[in-house]
């Protein structure tokens, strides 16, 4: 059987094409997450659709289980191959196709690094509004099919607000192309949304059409110290009033995470004087630009904030440099595998009012069951979407995953947030899905998958 699929694939999508055997790398056997390598019969490297729609229908004839794989940055197992899968890899269908600066759209395959989009729409003084730590390495293809979020989804939304139009491949190699651009489309359902965020299971993603922005030239970064978690939601209730559209982030750090950054990471100081105890740390950046805020009007509203009590100390950036700066202590979440292993890292959304109550009761549980952890808390609070990394001393081999897991989940279920916030289900998460989805819509998907993946070909055992 799977002699008669490599031969067919041979003929109808070419040997240069495809990799097998000792050829294909370590790459594709695993993603971020590191979750499982194991070895695919046969890596497909289409290089238009035609050949991806190949591919898929003769998978579908011989019933035979495909991976997709974009940038492999995911964090949830989601592009990990099974044994003898066959692997679809994206990597040599990219390009922008077109930006058309009157509609503010650009046109893209779907195997081009998330950066190579951003530098494109930059060049033509325009805005892709997705971005994330990977972005030289993953691809539009794979945030469109994991609904990317981000440092900016306060002010743009996740990529799904993004995507105007997708040429999509299902699992029996129909083609469905809508690269629509315009913004006003409300004939028949929108399909589209099926496919983003759904983690390949339902299709390929080849092509997109993206919405554009305007280009924000300048920013006024600022860091903040504040009492408690109450405060925080005060600051933010303010500053989405005051600054409206110019608020660009919203970043909280609670101050375990914050003191790791600032203490234990080489090269990184805080610039606020020292903290309480309990002081949280806010990170905010605001377009100011033409239409945007002014350093004069930020320093007036944080002196009014602080006037009201919800803010102790303040710094803003006088310099890109330092900007950049303020954002490393955020961002160096690199560090952790090097100064806190073994560690696990959780992505989850809860109520925004309840992030606080969260974390304050969730710290504590943690110490009942592992008495030596050490758990740092941060996140898009401006979104809902805690991160949260847990620490226990030991050696790898022992280190408590599933409990830790059990002790997280449990909690985000009871405070009615969701185990995943923006890095999908995958297959690391998918024990967990029923904490956040009822039985009636995971029923609902399985329907959905069985409608448009009637053998289970996509991304088999992923998500549902
Ligand atoms: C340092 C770092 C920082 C990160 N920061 C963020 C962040 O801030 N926000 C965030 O949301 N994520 C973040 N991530 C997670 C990850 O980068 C995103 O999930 C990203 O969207 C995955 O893209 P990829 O191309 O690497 O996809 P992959 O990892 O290759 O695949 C992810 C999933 O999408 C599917 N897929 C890939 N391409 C296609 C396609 N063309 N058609 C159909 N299905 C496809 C795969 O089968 C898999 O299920 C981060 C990861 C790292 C390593």
């Amino acid at each position: 059987m799977s002699d008669a699929l490599l031969i067919a694939l041979r003929e109808h999508v070419g040997q240069d094409n495809l990799l097998w055997g000792a050829s294909i790398d370590e790459r594709y056997k695993t993603d971020w997450s590191r979750a499982v390598s194991n070895e695919p019969l046969v890596v497909v490297r289409p290089k238009s659709t035609e050949q991806v729609s190949a591919t898929l229908r003769l998978c579908h004839a011989h019933r035979h289980p495909v991976t997709v794989q974009g940038g492999m940055t995911g964090l949830v197992g989601g592009s990990q191959t099974n044994p003898g899968d066959v692997v679809i890899s994206m990597e040599f269908l990219q390009g922008v196709q077109e930006i058309d600066t009157a509609a503010s759209t650009l046109t893209v395959w779907a195997g081009t690094p998330l950066q190579r989009v951003q530098e494109a729409a930059q060049a033509q003084g325009l805005y892709f509004a997705v971005d994330l730590g990977a972005r030289g390495s993953c691809q539009i293809g794979g945030n469109i099919s994991t609904n990317a979020g981000g440092n900016r989804v306060i002010r743009y939304g996740m990529l799904r607000e993004q995507v105007l139009g997708l040429e999509v491949v299902l699992a029996d190699g129909t083609v469905l192309t809508n690269l629509n651009k315009m913004l006003k489309d409300n004939a028949g359902y929108d399909l589209k949304q099926l496919f983003i965020g759904s983690e390949g299971t339902l299709g390929v993603v080849t092509r997109a059409v993206l919405r554009l922005h305007p280009l924000p030239t300048e920013t006024l970064t600022a860091l903040c110290a504040v009492p408690d978690d109450e405060a925080v939601l005060g600051v933010l209730s303010r500053v989405r009033q005051q600054a409206g559209p110019s608020l660009l982030a919203f970043e909280v750090m609670w101050p375990d995470f914050y003191a790791f950054m600032t203490h234990r990471v080489a090269g990184i100081r805080s610039p606020l004087a020292e903290l309480d105890r309990d002081s949280l740390v806010i990170l905010m950046e605001f377009a100011a630009d033409q239409s945007g805020l002014d350093s004069a009007r930020l320093e007036h509203m944080l002196e009014q904030a602080a006037h009201a009590g919800l803010l102790t100390d303040a710094a803003i950036a006088q310099s890109g440099a330092q900007a950049e700066s303020f954002w490393r202590i955020r961002d160096s979440v690199s560090e952790f595998p090097i100064l806190l292993s073994p560690y696990t890292s959780f992505d989850v959304s809860l109520p925004i009012q309840t992030i606080g109550s969260f974390v304050k009761q969730l710290k504590p549980e943690l110490v009942e069951q592992f008495p030596n952890v050490e758990s740092l808390f941060f996140g898009h609070i401006g979104d809902s979407n805690l991160h949260i990394v847990v620490h226990v001393p030991g050696d790898r081999a022992s280190f408590p995953k599933n409990k830790i897991d059990e002790v997280v989940y449990t909690l985000v279920k009871q405070f009615e947030g969701s185990v995943s916030a923006e890095h999908g289900i995958g297959t690391r998460k998918k024990p967990w899905l029923g904490y956040s989805r009822s039985p009636e819509e995971i029923a609902l998907m399985k329907t959905i998958k069985a409608a448009l993946d009637p053998h289970q070909i996509l991304n088999r055992g992923k998500v549902i």
